[in-house]
């Protein structure tokens, strides 16, 4: 029924300037899938309600790198995935997997430190150097950085602007670090509102696991997987705000 409906909403996102026919489409997809509601003359259908960014941490995992990706690219998702510097020097091929599938690839440091409690220049030299390993290995300078634990300060937050990185932390945290099941995060993903941003970790089964209900129940609310970029907005982490949201690829 939901492989029917998105040929349905393919059609629909296709012609959106031939109104008789979008009618008869967005009544036919109504007849299909009562509860969606239908906003005929929308630019993308499928996207309607915005964007979310998907983000896998502390990869790549000789494990479950190759998997993840697979399912990604199966949903037709593409996500974030922040990779420590030892990780992709460990598997420079597994980074070159996320990049030839599309994926967008972020500095997570070199080897997951407690930035706010190492000093300087380690914590500038952390980020600094994951940023010359992955511009090596995909021959692309990264944009956007996560602090592990998602532990930041002043100068860390000064640290990644003096490398030109945007700080992306998070709006929903999965629990898969803590040992979340599939079911639980898919329904954490369930809470993820336009614009918001998931963590989630590279290593972990069951994240791999959720990819295909995350998606599904994304579109299903009009929003589909998107890439992080900066807002002037101020969102709300903790006791603190960053500044980076999902938008469209
Ligand atoms: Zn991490």
């Amino acid at each position: 029924m939901i492989r029917h409906l998105r040929r349905l909403t393919d059609r629909l996102s296709a012609v959106p300037s031939h109104p008789s026919r979008l009618a008869a489409l967005t009544a036919a997809a109504l007849v299909v899938a009562a509860p969606l509601p239908a906003q005929a003359g929308t630019p993308s259908f499928h996207c309607r309600n915005g964007y979310v960014g998907l983000t896998y941490d502390d990869g790549p995992t000789p494990e479950t790198t190759s998997s993840l990706l697979h399912a990604l690219r199966a949903a037709n998702a593409k996500a974030t995935f922040f990779n420590t510097g030892t990780a992709a020097q460990a598997h420079p091929e597994l980074v070159r997997a996320q990049q030839r599938a599309g994926m967008w690839i972020a500095n997570h440091t070199m080897t997951h430190p407690h930035l706010t409690q190492i000093g300087e220049p380690a914590a500038f030299n952390e980020i600094a150097d994951t940023q010359r390993v992955l511009r090596r290995i995909t021959g692309d300078r990264p944009t956007l950085f996560r602090p592990p634990f998602g532990e930041t300060n002043d100068q860390v937050q000064a640290d990644a602007t003096r490398l030109k990185l945007l700080e992306v932390l998070w709006t929903v945290d999965s629990r898969d670090w803590a040992g979340a099941t599939t079911a639980e995060i898919v329904a954490a993903a369930d809470t993820l509102q336009p614009g918001g941003i998931i963590l989630m970790h590279d290593w972990a089964q069951p994240s791999v696991d959720a990819v295909p209900q995350i998606v599904n129940n994304l579109r299903k609310r009009g929003l589909c997987p998107g890439k992080i970029a900066f807002t002037p907005r101020k969102i709300p982490y903790s006791d603190i705000f960053f500044h980076a949201v999902a938008v469209a690829p």
